[in-house]
């Protein structure tokens, strides 16, 4: 659990600790619970609330879920994520259903009682030994009580079995220029009135916790010293598994469950981090999107996954991410302004909704076939490839996605029937195209060559599709559809033959991307950036 701010990284911490105790031969895995009513993420603005990450089995979650995968080189499901409207989801569908047998449903302890049910399925589902449940918010929030009280009960229900840390954070004001205690302090006790005493506390800073502060927390918390650990910011966050370890935190993890000491095999993280302080060369990649904005300030978070896959490519191929943000409504104002894409070695257009920033991503699209760009699309990078080629090289000019003009006399990207009457009966949660599916790539092109496969699986989230109906047409026209899912003979793949790298994918690819395993699409993008710029 987190105290005293919200963003501390907590789902960095997370899967770091499930890093290390799966490196010393355990089966980890890792649960996120989302306070909020909201039954998923995926009904949510992405400036509101970040990327929505989406499981194998189809669950939009939380971008948390993102890093697990990450981390553990795991691909998790819908046991891993739960939020407070799930959770009450379920058990009022189950008080309809007669299951609670005429007896009084309350929120204490049936509420808990599910919360501790779903961890341990997910314990079973996974086959691990340890989970790692992470509880989003701060400790004080009324949100997140029934979470703490789930995990304090989960304690008396196996005592012994469960480990509380604490992710804090100690402030260093500007004018004291003085790492602050008192707020973790506090946070400690708000965590104490809950019934729960820390085993750890994870002091997140800009510095790292010296030794006198160190004492003074153990002193007016009760947690020991040597297990208050210092969390200083770093530059990247896969160096957080490696300061844990030298801390010793996961053998300290260990010894409280009365187990001893064992190696931790982290030589590729180690390899990893030395790698990315090396690379001198860069490459600037553009992402065009549009969720940056948070009032006066850039978050990024929205395409964390697409973030990570840049620069897990970069790395591997020994340069620097340099990642450029921008926002394709400028060059809606200012047309001149889509020269600045010249500056780039690489354009991704990511996944996105809504007519906002859309005409212009279509221009950085032109831009960047005419300019022979390596170019990246996904998902809505896809659709509006499509749209931009149908209305600029197949002269259809007012070719368009349904979904910003209905009424286009060439609806080349449109929604399936099945889809169209999700919408008519206003069933927008979770019903999107979601989750893996099967996609066969077409021999011989760049799809076949960068994937090396015949069959790939990857994940969805979207309602559209390019209409089978134009779809000749547009083969014919040279746009190569290059990766079909067969059972309904839908795009998924497009590629252009006749320009170094401009390629797009239907599915997501960003999602299966690890650090120390690039995913194949975002490295080739990298490739490609690099012959560019020689
Ligand atoms: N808005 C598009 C659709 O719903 C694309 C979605 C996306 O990019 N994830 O099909």
């Amino acid at each position: 659990m987190g105290g005293v701010l919200s963003g501390l990284g907590k789902g960095v911490a997370t899967s770091s600790i499930a890093l290390i105790l799966e490196r010393k031969g355990f089966k980890v895995t890792a649960i996120k619970i989302d306070p909020y009513v909201n039954v998923d993420a995926g009904t949510m603005n992405p400036t509101e609330h970040g990327e929505v990450f989406v499981t194998r089995d189809g669950v939009e979650t939380d971008q948390d879920i993102g890093n697990y995968e990450r981390f553990l080189d795991a691909e998790l499901s819908k046991t891993n994520y739960m939020t407070t409207g799930s959770v009450y989801l379920a058990l009022i569908k189950a008080e309809r259903n007669l299951e609670f047998k005429g007896k009084q449903v309350e929120v204490v302890p049936h509420v808990p009682n599910e919360v501790i049910r779903r961890i341990r399925e997910a314990a079973r589902k996974n086959q691990a030994n340890i989970v790692i449940v992470e509880i989003g918010g701060t400790v004080g929030e009324y949100q997140n009580l029934l979470f703490l009280e789930a995990a304090r009960m989960l304690n008396l229900k196996q005592p012994g079995d469960v480990q509380y840390i604490l992710v804090s954070y100690l402030p260093i004001p500007s004018n004291w220029g003085e790492m602050k205690t008192k707020p973790t302090e506090y946070a400690v006790r708000t965590l104490n009135s809950a019934g729960i005493q820390p085993h750890f506390i994870l002091a997140r800073g800009s510095l790292a916790l010296d030794k006198p502060r160190r004492k003074r927390i153990a002193l007016n918390t009760g947690v020991p010293a040597e297990d208050i650990i210092p969390a200083p910011d770093v530059e990247s966050i896969y160096q957080v598994p490696l300061n844990f370890e030298r801390e010793k935190l996961g053998d300290k993890i260990l010894k409280n469950f009365g187990i001893k000491p064992r190696p931790t095999r982290l030589a590729d993280w180690q390899r990893l981090v030395r790698g990315i302080n090396r690379a001198e060369r860069s490459i600037r990649i553009g992402v065009a999107g549009k969720y940056f904005g948070s009032g006066d300030f850039t978050l990024l978070d929205a395409y964390i996954s697409v973030l990570e896959s840049i620069k897990h490519a970069a790395w591997a191929a020994q340069v620097k991410p340099e990642i450029v943000w921008i926002e394709t409504e400028t060059f809606e104002s200012d047309p001149k302004k889509i020269q600045d894409l010249s500056n780039l070695d690489g354009l991704i257009v990511p996944g996105g909704f809504g007519s906002r920033g859309v005409e212009g991503k279509i221009a950085a699209i032109k831009f960047a076939r005419q300019n022979r760009l390596p170019f990246l699309g996904l998902c809505y990078g896809l659709q509006l490839a499509v749209v931009e080629f149908c209305r600029n090289v197949m002269g259809w000019r007012d070719a368009h996605t349904t979904e910003i003009n209905p009424k286009t006399t060439h609806p080349v990207i449109d929604i399936l029937p099945e889809q169209r009457l999700k919408l008519a009966k206003r069933d927008y949660g979770g019903s999107m195209r979601l989750g893996a599916y099967p996609c066969r790539l077409k021999p011989k092109t760049l799809a076949a060559k960068v994937y090396q496969r015949r069959v790939i699986n990857e994940r969805h989230r979207h309602r559209y599709e390019v209409n089978n109906r134009f779809r000749a047409q547009i083969e014919k026209a040279g746009l190569v559809v290059s990766g079909l899912y067969p059972k309904k003979n839908l795009v998924e793949i497009i590629e252009l033959s006749d320009h170094p790298f401009f390629i797009a994918t239907q599915f997501h690819p960003e999602f299966l991307t690890r650090p120390v395993k690039p995913h194949p699409l975002f490295a080739a993008l990298i490739s490609a950036g690099i012959r560019n710029k020689k």
